[in-house]
């Protein structure tokens, strides 16, 4: 059924404990923990219970979910302390524009500053 958990689904297994993350927060929706391989001094996932495969099918079935998401990237900006700098948002969708796990998930980056356009 969509949104249920997949055995082989890495961030799946984060969701239900099975593999190890550093969580920063988590809600009856979502998880988010901070990237295991930085590319900022911030560098937060957030993640839905559910799973869809990229944001854009999350967003067509469940758009209160990344509505979720996107409130949840403003917790984690004043818990980093990075709100006034700033920081970036990043929905990675397809290989081609660099998604490599296919669990819906949003990049929080902030903390140095970034360029645009990105790579
Ligand atoms: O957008 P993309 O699919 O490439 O992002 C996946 C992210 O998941 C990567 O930034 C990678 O470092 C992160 N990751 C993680 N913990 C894992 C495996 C991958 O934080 N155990």
């Amino acid at each position: 059924m969509a949104g249920e958990p997949q055995a082989d689904c890495l961030f799946c297994k984060i969701v239900a404990g099975e593999v190890p993350a550093t969580i920063v927060h988590e809600t009856e929706t979502i998880v988010a923990f901070r990237d295991i391989n930085p590319q900022a001094p911030t560098h937060v996932l957030v993640i839905p219970k559910v799973h869809y495969p990229d944001a854009a099918t999350l967003a067509a079935a469940e758009p209160q979910v990344i509505a979720d998401i996107l409130r949840e990237a403003r917790t984690v900006a004043a818990g980093d302390d990075i709100e006034e700098t700033g920081y970036r948002v990043v929905f990675n969708t397809g290989a081609g524009a660099g998604q490599t796990v296919f669990h819906a998930h949003l990049h929080v980056l902030g903390g140095r500053g970034l360029q645009w356009p990105p790579g």
